[in-house]
């Protein structure tokens, strides 16, 4: 039997390949939330007075985010939020109480609000009538748009100061290789935790960011979370650029792993400099609903997008004051 690197007490049962250790599932756990909470420490992700708004979709890496924020700090410093976009197959209704039990256990509460009641329109119903018009923009920006939105209004609302979001090591690599890709230097720049908020903006935070995927979905079962499975109906709709660098790069981590971690270490450290200019950037402010959006726009992106498929005045547009819009529902 081999016995785990750490504690040398119990058997190893997960094997890190970007560090060669072998731990046991105890020791496993720890070593992921010790790593969160010192990425958290290292950026000052959450700062004294903070009140942390958590975007949790139900799938595992939102569960690893709940769990090590919740057995960071206290509960009361932390809020919930679950989207439900209106696609049909993908939002079930025991996903999102399965979420809100467990968080309950921690003394989170979990606010659940849908993209429907707040553009007037579900993503589904967004897509179908992008594509009865002949338009070229995807599910996932069209969902993307909307939960960002989504996000940003609701931590106003709650009056949170930060807003958490589960994106993991992979998704981070994927994004900066995305946005190399595009040339989007601003993008690459926005991944740095040094970025900040723009002007008036929530500060997003991403604690995960230097956990592997397979870390969090392999934290997930040990604790036998009772996550959501289901897979996006729209994830096969349109093969991205996206797709094609997420098999690469893991192949690249087969063929030597760690590669993704120190990539993204190395340009914390590069860009960091760079990355604090952006903080508190001047913005423009969108015409239609009020939104910051970037100073060249009239309409915000979002705005731009609904109104290309038929719809002027989405309700968010009446939500201003922020405290008229009622909650789908609460736990
Ligand atoms: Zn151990
Ligand atoms: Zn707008």
């Amino acid at each position: 039997m081999v016995l785990c690197d750490k504690c040398g007490l119990r058997r190893a049962r997960v094997f890190q390949a970007h560090n060669g250790l072998r731990l046991c599932e105890e020791c496993f756990l720890e070593d992921v939330r010790a790593r969160v909470w010192g990425e958290v420490e290292r950026w000052r992700m959450v700062e004294p007075g903070d009140v942390v708004l958590m975007a949790l979709s139900g799938g595992k890496d939102s569960y690893v985010l709940l769990e090590s924020l919740a057995l960071k700090f206290k509960s009361s410093r932390l809020l919930g939020l679950s989207i439900v976009e209106g696609i049909p197959g993908y939002n079930r209704v025991e996903d999102v109480r399965a979420l809100v039990e467990t968080a309950k256990g921690y003394g989170v509460d979990v606010f659940v609000v849908s993209v429907k009641e707040f553009a007037g329109v579900s993503v589904s119903e967004m897509v179908s009538e992008a594509k009865r018009r002949g338009l070229v923009e995807t599910a996932c920006t069209f969902c993307g748009l909307s939960r960002r939105r989504v996000m940003d209004y609701y931590a106003k609302v709650f009056g949170a100061t930060k807003l958490a979001t589960a994106h993991n090591l992979d998704d981070e690599v994927q994004t900066l290789i995305v946005n190399i890709m595009r040339g989007d230097t601003v993008g690459v720049l926005k991944l740095h935790p040094n970025s900040g908020a723009p002007e008036g903006g929530v500060r997003r935070i991403k604690p995960l960011r230097k956990i592997y995927e397979w870390e969090t979905a392999t934290y997930a079962m040990i604790r036998g979370f009772n996550i959501q499975v289901t897979e996006c109906p729209f994830i096969n709709e349109n093969p991205t650029l996206r797709a094609g660098v997420r098999s690469i790069l893991y192949e690249i981590e087969k063929l030597k792993p760690g590669s993704l971690l120190k990539a993204l270490q190395h340009l914390d450290e590069v860009l960091g400099g760079e990355a604090s200019k952006l903080k508190g950037a001047k913005i423009g402010v969108c015409s239609r609903c009020g939104a910051p959006t970037s100073s060249t726009r009239t309409l915000c992106k979002l705005c731009e997008l609904l109104e290309a498929i038929g719809i002027g005045e989405p309700n968010y547009v009446k939500f201003r004051a922020g405290r008229e819009f009622k909650l789908l529902s609460s736990n």
